[in-house]
């Protein structure tokens, strides 16, 4: 009925003006808290399949305010709407690499770390000449940092991406593809950008069955015999565990052995057990 045709359109209006005063929120809080220092960032051990020590870390940002809380899924999104990605992908850089360098100093030289970097950054202006000036800053070796990029980056084969990535590339870094058959999965892309690591994403391990067990052992089959570099994420299990080592995979993520945590946490994990 006319009445309902009504109420229905004042449901939207209500819906989408309560989504922007959130996105307008957010982005404030973003402002904030990037002025403000406020922001924080974990870290994720990556493992070693093989040796079963820790060869790296990925930087994880966490938002700081406790209510409302938000995850990064949520308000990267809407920092890459806004632009304020680039200021924030930059504190994520500086941090994660002062970071680097003090662990390396004390534990191991070949530690590695893995940043996220959102496409926005990555079209940014002289995003890998200052990139290259934090590295010289904080003395790392480029083979030590991995950039992680999502293949949601690399769908428009972007001119501009691929030039950043090569030089990227010719100066050291390791370029990893993130989230590997979540949904955009791509041969061409394994070939088209210089990519040396593929992340499967979390989405492959859910699902134990046997299909998706041949789909994992196919994959990484053609993924070592390209040469690229393997890590799974989401290991939540000790068969998904199991799985890693009989396919040979090289390392591995997961809340099976540690989630996202502070720093000194890191170190605690770093003392314990895992280098040599
Ligand atoms: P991602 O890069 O794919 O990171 C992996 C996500 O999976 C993280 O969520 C991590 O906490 C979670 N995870 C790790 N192990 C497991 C597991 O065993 N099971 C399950 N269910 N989840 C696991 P998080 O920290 O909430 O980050 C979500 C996404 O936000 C990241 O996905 C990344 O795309 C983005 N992100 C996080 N930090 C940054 C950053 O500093 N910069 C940028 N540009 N993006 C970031
Ligand atoms: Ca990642
Ligand atoms: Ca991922
Ligand atoms: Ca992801």
């Amino acid at each position: 009925s006319k009445q309902s045709g009504k109420g229905k359109n004042s449901f939207y209006k209500e819906q989408y003006q309560y989504e922007f005063s959130r996105r307008v929120e957010i982005q404030n809080n973003i402002k904030n808290y990037l002025k403000n220092d406020a922001f924080r960032l974990f870290y994720q051990p990556v493992y070693c399949v093989k040796t079963h020590k820790i060869c790296g870390v990925e930087a994880l940002i966490r938002w700081p305010d406790v209510t409302p809380f938000y995850n990064p899924d949520e308000f990267i999104p809407i920092a890459e709407e806004s632009r304020f990605i680039n200021e924030l992908g930059n504190w994520v850089i500086s941090t994660a690499l002062k970071q680097l360098a003090q662990w390396q100093n004390k534990y191991s030289d070949t530690l590695n770390m893995a940043i996220n970097i959102s496409p926005v950054q990555l079209q940014s202006e002289c995003f890998v000449e200052k990139l290259l000036v934090e590295v010289n800053k904080y003395q790392i070796n480029t083979h030590n940092i991995t950039l992680e990029v999502t293949e949601t980056a690399l769908i428009e084969d972007n001119l501009k991406i691929a030039d950043v990535l090569n030089s990227l590339s010719v100066k050291g870094f390791k370029i990893a593809l993130d989230d590997f058959g979540m949904g955009y999965s791509s041969i061409s892309h394994l070939t088209t950008y210089p990519i040396n690591i593929v992340k499967l994403d979390k989405s492959m391990q859910v699902a134990e069955s046997e299909k998706s067990i041949k789909i994992i052992e196919g994959l990484s089959l053609m993924l070592k015999a390209l040469d690229f570099e393997i890590i799974a994420e989401g290991i939540e299990t000790q068969s998904q565990h199991f799985l890693c080592k009989e396919l040979n995979i090289n390392f591995m993520q997961g809340f099976l052995f540690s989630k996202a945590i502070p720093a000194e946490n890191i170190e605690q994990l770093l003392i314990d057990c895992c280098l040599s």
